[in-house]
């Protein structure tokens, strides 16, 4: 729903970072009444022009991490309603496929593995699907004869490509700046007075984005755009590479995912044909470059699994760094800095969380209690205790 502020609530915000994380919350605090200016000089640019975009809160559930289950689940479940309004506010279709992930298994040790995480997943509530290898290659008849089992569960995808350029698009319309260009927020007195762009040409105090809320929303470099302000953020960057196929349109309904030599592969199928494979996880600093043995393994565990894909196109490879936390938790809402809110380090998952984030953000900035399911993310786990609040 499309709020009527009164002017006297309406804020200034600041957004800098334009990856899906900044723009799904500059498009919500846009919608919900708020002056925005976004600021980064190559928005989607980021860790979400790699991501294959898997809404996928089950498959990646991992032992021992039951809140950022719980999160993911309720940013899943967001979703559908998300797209829907940011198709009409775009006016063009924002679409959710594939309709489900089967999990497979090639050979005893997998299914194991796999029904210790289906059992997993039953424990908490989530809708679970076993299936023989003949039901599995009924569903999908390019898996490989050599799959002996799987699991079905209720998953979808986005086209983050697209969804962001949605976002940008859905912004601006709403009256949304975007300015092209690097910054870092500003603080006076303890309490944060907007954004600075730096570089070339923009250093002068002038130049200042005045704001009564600065949300960064950068990614891996997070750290280096807090550091002046002495505010240490525990984000590092985690290589992915991942490539990208044309194929039949009707080669897999599912996203599929599977383990072959002990490397983690998925498949996922665009509508139109593209087939997204991943995914590396390299922790291996800043580097960005593609390496031959990244696209060998994954073109080869693709095609173990869905032996097809061997007469596919291939359309690209692709390097980004996600933004990765110690704890796997992202840091989301306000910080010990009056004004300044952290929506970052959303790891393999932020195309996942980015409904739920963009609504804890707006929650804080409109002065509404942020959804119960983000108080593990909160960004004031960093402070120190006395400074919460
Ligand atoms: C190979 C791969 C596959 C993935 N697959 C999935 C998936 O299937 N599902 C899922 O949920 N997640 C997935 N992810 C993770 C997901 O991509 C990230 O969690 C998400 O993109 C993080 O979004 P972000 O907006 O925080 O960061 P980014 O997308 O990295 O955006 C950060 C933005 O900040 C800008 N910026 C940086 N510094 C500044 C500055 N000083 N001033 C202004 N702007 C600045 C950058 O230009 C960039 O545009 C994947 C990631 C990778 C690498």
């Amino acid at each position: 729903m499309t709020a009527v502020m009164r002017a006297a609530d309406r804020r200034q915000v600041a957004v800098i970072g334009a990856g899906i994380i900044g723009l799904a919350c500059a498009w919500r605090l846009s919608r919900s009444g708020h002056a925005v200016t976004v600021l980064d000089p190559a928005a989607g640019s980021g860790a979400t022009h790699a991501a294959a975009g898997m809404i996928a809160p089950a498959s990646e559930a991992v032992f021992g991490q039951d809140a950022l289950l719980s999160t993911s689940l309720a940013s899943a479940r967001l979703w559908p309603d998300f797209a829907a309004e940011l198709a009409r506010d775009v006016g063009r279709p924002v679409e959710l496929a594939p309709r489900g992930t089967l999990l497979v298994a090639l050979d005893a040790d997998d299914e194991a593995s796999l029904a210790r995480h289906a059992r997993h997943l039953e424990r908490r509530r989530c809708h679970v699907e076993r299936l023989t290898s003949r039901a599995a290659r009924r569903l999908e008849p390019a898996l490989s004869p050599r799959v002996t089992g799987a699991v079905r569960l209720e998953e979808t995808a986005v086209d983050p490509r697209a969804v962001s350029a949605a976002l940008e698009d859905a912004f601006v319309a709403r009256g949304g700046t975007l300015l092209p260009v690097l910054a870092e927020p500003v603080v006076r007195d303890g309490r944060v007075a907007g954004a600075r762009p730096v570089g070339d040409g923009w250093a002068t105090v002038d130049a200042v984005v005045d704001a009564d809320v600065v949300v960064v929303a950068t990614g891996w470099s997070s750290p280096r755009v807090l550091a002046a302000l002495g505010h240490p953020v525990p984000i590092r960057p985690l290589k992915g590479q991942v490539i990208r196929l044309a194929a039949a349109p009707d080669t897999l309904t599912h996203t599929v995912r599977a383990t072959v030599r002990g490397r983690e592969v998925y498949t996922v199928p665009r509508p139109g044909g593209e087939i997204v494979v991943g995914a590396t996880s390299e922790d291996v600093g800043e580097d960005v470059s593609v390496t031959a043995g990244a696209v060998h393994d994954l073109l080869h565990d693709a095609i173990e699994v869905v032996p097809e894909l061997a007469e596919a196109t291939f359309r690209e490879a692709t390097a980004r760094l996600r933004p990765a936390t110690t704890d796997n938790l992202p840091l989301v809402g306000p910080t010990c800095v009056e004004g300044l809110v952290l929506a970052s380090g959303h790891g393999r998952d932020g195309v996942l969380l980015a409904p739920l984030t963009a609504e804890a953000v707006t929650a804080h900035v409109d002065g509404r209690p942020p959804p119960r399911c983000v108080e593990p993310l909160a960004a004031q786990r960093l402070c120190p205790s006395k400074e919460r609040s």
